[in-house]
Parts: structure tokens; C-alpha cells; sequence
């Protein structure tokens, strides 16, 4: 079965998360999104844990609530503060792995995503002891990512290495970006949102589709791993671009450098403040391949925007967090179930009467490709715009429009 799964959350427990992070309102908002697994977060954190114990237990590193099945997941940051993910086969491999952090960390009751003074060696050393999987988290980021510290894999992991299975991609990157990197070749990519709101714009922004038996951590583990015959089938993810980290910027007032003015700058905005190597620019420097070369075992990339982002710029919103948006988003996810069949799949003629011509103009420029991208860095995010004529237009009935649609992988 193909099942879609966000693999990076964070709990309200997390610093600057919301309040509404809770596994109740994660069971009901994932499936609205198309999502059928989400990896928990957190789950070193007592609070925390003890949600997630309200839900159904299907097996022993598996639940379930509302007919969302979660898996147990933690971020931990380690001492250069590269941060790493961690999926538990269980309950008691992460109070194993708990224990054994428990003096290197000063806030592993206090923060959901809590720092560990160890490398990131020592805490896959501590991974394998109870069987986890652990692999660098939004990998090219310029704050807190391995490449951001690391010019390779083996510097971070050294002798285990091998033992890495995963690369987190993050938002500001894609495939296209990450196998240009030929050491990333060997590895499973995942794209997950990192999302601290359960809000639609943000929860499964990014997604990974996996060909597994059952959606149980077992046998998603198997597809991280592609073995017996499990694996990643597809990444969904925004556009790089609309990454906060995509191209190099100023922190403070979020001026755009190309890396060339950028070093000739010694990293200084002519505001004064700190310039932020993007993502692009730090792939560039690491790259081994002038373009990507996607290894056989690669899945296609799909790139999607958010639909609550889509709603907003076609009724002129500035935020999508506003009753109109989310007004207007209800209607077309209880009319088609779920964000994704809006986005990619569902019939023009049958969108068109449940939502206004505005907003069907919209969903039809994005899937023509037709949505204009206004590149992010330094922090903020991309943002984007509609071509004006096209949300002008009212759509005609007509054949479904023909591009690649989900149920096609
Ligand atoms: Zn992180
Ligand atoms: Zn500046």
C-alpha cells in the first residue's frame, strides 16, 4: 500500500511552537492534508510521551488516534549544534537512549527538542545501541545543519557513517539540489515539514509517499532502508525557493546577495548586520557534480504550494491565517477530502462550483506552473504571486487538466 508521511514535527513542549500542537488536533488536521502517518516528535520529552500514550497502541514503536497513525521521533542538536533526527522502534529504546543522554543535556525534561554536549558520532553510537534510525535533519541549512559544519557526512557520523540511512532535505532544498552531492547518492531522502502548527500551511508542507505492507514504524523503517521490497515512492515539498533559506541573505532586513557580492561583503549587509549563506550557495560550494545525477533508487520530486497560501493570494490576503482563508479552504477540503486531491487531482468542473472563480483560477495557474516565485533567504520565507490575467479568468468546463497528478506514482 502507498501511505503519505510527515516524519518531522514538533510538539507545543518545542521552543516557539503553538499551543495547539497536540495529538489530538495532529489526528484530525493530518488526513485533511492527505497525510496518513506523522512521526511524533518530541518523544524524549515526559509530557509529551504521555500524550502520545493516550493514543491506541497498534504495536510496539506504532499508534494510533482518529485513524492517524503517529511514530515515535525526536530532534536533537548536537554540540556544534548540527541538528539530528531519531525514529524509535519503541517506548523503551527511547527511554534507553533517554537514559544514556541524560547527563550531556541540561534541558531534555524542559525543551522537546533538547541539546546534547556529544558529536554527532557519539549520539549514533547511542542510535544503534536501541536500534534506531538517526540522519542529519534539514541537511543544508545555515544555522543549525551538517553542512553547515560539516563538509561531509563522515566528518559528522566518522566510522558509523555506513549506518546513516537518511538525509532530511529540508524546505529550501529539493533532489535536483541534494544529488548534485554524490556522497547522498546511497541515501533515502526525506522531505518532512518540520512544522511547529498543526495549521494547514504548515503541517505536511512536505511529505514522503512510501510503498510499505502497513503503516507501522517496522515497516516504514523498511523503506527508509529499501528493503523487502519497501520504499520511498515520491517527495512532495514546496518549491526551494519559497525555503526561508534558499538564497543568501541579510538576517535583519532580509537584502538578497549573490555569494560572489557576498564574500566580496566579508558577510556584512550594508544594514550592518549579518548576511546568511542560502541554501543554493552552500550547495554549489559542496557539490560534486555540476548537475544532478539521481541514482536509480531516486523517487520523482513533486512540487507543491501550500493550498491555504494559493487561497490567500487569490482573495488578496496578505497571511493565510486569516477566517476568510480558512473559511474558503473548508469548503473545498469537505467537498474533495483532503488538500492533495484539491491541489493535484480533482476535476476542474467539480472545483469550480464549490469555491469561487478566484480561487479555481488560482489552483489552475499552479498546476500550469504558472505561480510566480519570489525567492526567501536570511530567515524569511519565499512568497508567491498569480500571474494577473489568469486570475482574472473564469475557467471553462473542460477536460481534466493534464498535469502529473499524484495517482499517477
Ligand atoms: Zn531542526
Ligand atoms: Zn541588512
Amino acid at each position: 500500500m502507498l501511505i503519505n508521511a510527515d516524519l518531522h514535527i514538533h510538539s507545543r513542549y518545542s521552543g516557539a511552537t503553538s499551543e495547539r500542537m497536540t495529538i489530538a488536533a495532529l489526528s484530525v488536521e493530518a488526513p485533511r492534508k492527505g497525510i496518513n502517518v506523522l512521526a511524533t516528535g518530541d518523544c524524549l520529552h515526559g509530557a509529551w510521551q504521555n500524550e502520545i500514550k493516550t493514543c491506541a497502541v497498534i504495536d510496539d514503536g506504532t499508534f494510533e488516534m482518529n485513524g492517524t497513525r503517529f511514530i515515535l521521533s525526536a530532534e536533537v542538536e548536537d554540540n556544534y549544534r548540527v541538528h539530528h533526527l531519531l525514529y524509535f522502534p519503541s517506548f523503551s529504546a527511547v527511554d534507553a537512549f533517554k537514559e544514556s543522554i541524560k547527563t550531556k543535556s541540561k534541558n531534555l525534561e524542559t525543551d522537546g527538542r533538547p541539546n546534547v554536549n556529544m558529536n554527532g558520532l557519539e549520539l549514533a553510537h547511542l542510535a544503534k545501541d536501541v536500534d534506531a534510525l538517526i540522519g542529519p535533519a534539514h541537511a543544508f541549512t545555515p544555522w543549525t545543519a551538517m553542512y553547515a559544519y560539516h563538509p561531509s557526512l563522515e566528518s559528522c557520523y566518522g566510522d558509523l557513517t555506513p549506518y546513516i540511512s537518511f538525509v532530511e532535505l529540508g524546505l529550501s532544498a529539493d533532489t535536483d539540489y541534494a544529488d548534485t552531492i554524490q556522497e547522498l547518492h546511497r541515501l533515502t531522502f526525506l522531505t518532512n515539514s518540520d512544522s511547529h502548527s498543526p495549521h494547514p500551511v504548515r503541517l505536511a508542507r512536505e511529505f514522503t509517499r512510501f510503498e510499505v505492507k502497513e503503516p507501522t514504524f517496522q515497516e516504514i523503517k523498511k523503506a527508509i532502508l529499501r528493503t523487502g521490497g519497501n520504499k520511498p515512492v515520491l517527495n512532495v515539498g514546496l518549491p526551494p525557493q519559497e525555503g526561508k533559506y534558499n538564497e543568501s541573505a541579510c538576517i535583519s532586513c532580509f537584502t538578497h546577495y549573490t555569494l560572489d557580492e557576498a564574500i566580496k561583503r566579508r558577510w556584512k549587509c550594508s544594514c550592518g548586520k549579518r548576511i546568511k549563506k542560502g541554501v543554493r550557495d552552500r550547495i554549489g560550494e559542496i557539490a560534486t557534480l555540476k548537475a544532478p545525477q539521481h541514482p536509480e533508487h531516486r523517487p520523482p520530486y513533486v512540487h507543491l504550494i501550500p493550498l491555504s497560501e494559493i487561497i490567500a493570494k487569490a482573495l488578496g490576503q496578505h497571511t493565510p491565517f486569516t477566517q476568510g482563508v480558512t473559511k474558503r479552504w473548508d469548503e473545498l477540503i469537505s467537498a474533495f477530502g483532503s488538500e492533495i486531491n484539491v491541489l493535484l487531482d480533482a476535476d476542474f468542473r467539480e472545483i469550480a462550483p464549490v469555491t469561487i472563480p478566484v480561487i479555481t483560477a488560482a489552483i489552475q495557474a499552479f498546476r500550469d506552473h504558472k505561480v510566480i516565485i519570489i525567492p526567501g533567504g536570511g530567515g524569511q520565507y519565499g512568497t508567491i504571486e498569480l500571474p494577473t490575467e489568469d486570475t482574472r479568468l473564469l475557467v471553462p468546463p473542460g477536460p481534466k487538466n493534464s498535469q502529473t497528478s499524484l495517482l499517477d506514482y
